[in-house]
C-alpha cells in the first residue's frame, strides 16, 4: 500500500496466494479448506502438563539469549542419540519457530546483494525472508519430469561469487519430494567447493515416508557450512507454541543470538519448556503423528488416481501432495478458483511456489480421512475431473 508514513520498498508488496486463503475459505459456508499448512492433530497432553506444571514453577521470566540451556542440552542429546551429532548448546539457538529462524538466518549473513539460491518450487515465505535483509533470490527450478529432484549440473550453473547461501528443504513443501542421499552429497560437495553454505529446512523430518531418513547436518556433522532450521510446528502439531531452533557453527549462532536481541529479545519461556517434554517424548508423538500422516496422504495419493486430468507420484514426505493438473489446460490459478466453486474445496495454485510450481495444486492432507473423503467425493464431481 502507497503509504507517506511507510518505507517505500513496502509500497508495492507482492501477497504470495497463500495470503489469500483466509478470504477464499469464507466464500462458502461448507468450505473444506485443504490450503493452509497447520496439521489438526492435538499437542501431545503430557507435553501440555509438563509445561503447565513448570510455568507454575517459575519458568515464565527472560531464559537465555540462546534459550534455555535445559533445552538446548535436550536438543543435543537428541542429536547425538538420534543422528551421530556431536553439538554443543553454543551452536544451538532457540526461535520462534521456522520462519523466525530462516529470518534471523538471513538477516545474519547477507551483505546487500548476496545471492541465495532457492529451490522451486518452493515455500512462499522464504523470498521476503531473503529480500527483506537485502539479499537477491536466485531461483534454480527443479523439473516435472524429474519428479522434482536436483540437478547438480545445472543447479552449479546457478552458483556465483556472491553466492552466499542455498536453502534445502527436504522433505519437500510443497513437491513432497525426499532427496536422493547422491543429492545432498553433491550439494554439499557444491557447498565446499564454492564456499557457500547450506540452510537445511528439516521442519517435515516426521513426516518421511522413505528410507532416506538421515538429516542434512548428518551427513558431514563437523561441516560448518551447513546450518539447520527447525521448527516444532509440524513434526510435532505444535504451530501455536511458535518453537524452533537453529544448529551451526558457533560464530554463526553468536551473529544469529545478537540479532535476535533487537527482534525478540528472548523466546516464550513456557514454550520452550515444552519443547524439552516434547524431546523426551518424540519416539511416541512422532510415531503416531507419522503413522496418521501417512495414512491421509496416501488415501489422497488413492483417490487421485481415478480422477481424469490430475496426477500425481506416490509421497515420498509431508502431508501436502502436488498433483499434476496441466492436463486439464488450465493454469493453476484457475483451477484453485474452480476447485472452490464446483467442489467447495480450498487448495493451494502450484504457481505460488514459483514458476516450476505452475501446472500443479496443492492438496494439504491436513484433515482426517472422512473429511478427506468427502474433500475427494465433491472433487471427483467437478466436470474437468470426470
Ligand atoms: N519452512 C517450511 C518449508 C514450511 O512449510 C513452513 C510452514 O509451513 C515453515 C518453514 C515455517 O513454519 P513455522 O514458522 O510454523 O515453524
Amino acid at each position: 500500500m502507497k503509504h507517506k508514513y511507510l518505507a517505500k520498498r513496502y509500497w508495492e508488496v507482492k501477497l504470495p496466494p497463500l495470503s489469500k486463503t483466509n478470504e477464499m475459505a469464507k466464500r462458502y459456508p461448507d468450505v473444506i479448506d485443504l490450503s493452509v499448512g497447520d496439521p489438526d492433530y492435538p499437542v501431545d497432553k503430557k507435553v501440555i502438563d509438563d509445561m503447565y506444571k513448570d510455568a507454575l514453577a517459575g519458568h515464565t521470566k527472560y531464559t537465555a539469549f540462546l534459550g534455555d540451556e535445559e533445552f538446548r542440552e535436550e536438543i543435543c542429546k537428541w542429536y547425538r542419540d538420534d543422528f551421530g551429532c556431536n553439538y554443543g548448546i553454543e551452536n544451538v539457538m532457540v526461535t520462534a519457530g521456522g520462519t523466525h529462524a530462516m529470518y534471523l538466518v538471513m538477516e545474519s549473513i547477507l551483505d546487500e546483494g548476496d545471492e541465495i539460491i532457492v529451490i522451486s518450487p518452493y515455500y512462499t515465505y522464504y523470498e521476503p525472508q531473503i529480500l527483506l535483509p537485502r539479499g537477491r533470490v536466485v531461483v534454480y527450478d527443479t523439473l516435472a519430469e524429474d519428479n522434482f529432484e536436483i540437478d547438480l549440473e545445472r543447479f552449479e550453473k546457478k552458483i556465483s561469487s556472491r553466492t552466499k547461501a542455498v536453502i534445502v528443504n527436504s522433505p519437500n513443501n510443497p513437491t513432497g519430494r525426499v532427496y536422493k542421499e547422491e543429492t545432498i552429497k553433491g550439494l554439499i560437495e557444491l557447498a565446499n567447493k564454492y564456499d557457500f553454505l547450506i540452510i537445511a529446512d528439516d521442519i517435515y523430518r516426521t513426516f518421511n515416508y522413505t528410507d532416506r531418513q538421515k538429516p542434512i547436518c548428518a551427513f558431514d556433522p563437523d561441516n560448518p557450512r551447513i546450518l539447520t532450521v527447525y521448527s516444532f510446528s509440524k513434526d510435532f502439531a505444535m504451530t501455536g507454541f511458535r518453537l524452533g531452533y537453529i544448529i551451526g557453527e558457533k560464530s554463526i549462532i553468536e551473529c544469529i543470538r545478537n540479532v535476535n536481541e533487537a527482534v525478540n529479545f528472548t523466546i516464550n519461556a513456557m514454550a520452550q519448556r515444552a519443547g524439552i517434554y516434547a524431546i523426551r517424548r518424540r519416539k511416541e508423538i512422532q510415531k503416531e503423528i507419522h503413522e496418521e500422516y501417512r495414512k491421509r496422504v496416501f488415501y489422497a495419493y488413492e483417490r487421485i488416481q481415478n480422477f481424469k486430468n490430475i496426477k500425481c507420484s506416490k509421497p515420498e514426505g509431508t502431508f501436502y501432495l502436488f498433483a499434476d493438473i496441466r492436463d486439464t489446460g488450465l493454469s493453476s490459478e484457475e483451477i484453485w478458483e474452480k476447485i472452490l466453486d464446483d467442489a467447495h474445496v480450498l487448495v493451494l495454485p502450484g504457481i505460488g511456489f514459483g514458476q516450476a510450481g505452475e501446472g500443479y495444486i496443492r492438496i494439504a492432507c491436513t484433515s482426517d480421512v472422512e473429511v478427506l473423503k468427502e474433500a475427494f467425493d465433491r472433487m471427483e464431481g467437478v466436470d474437468i475431473f470426470k
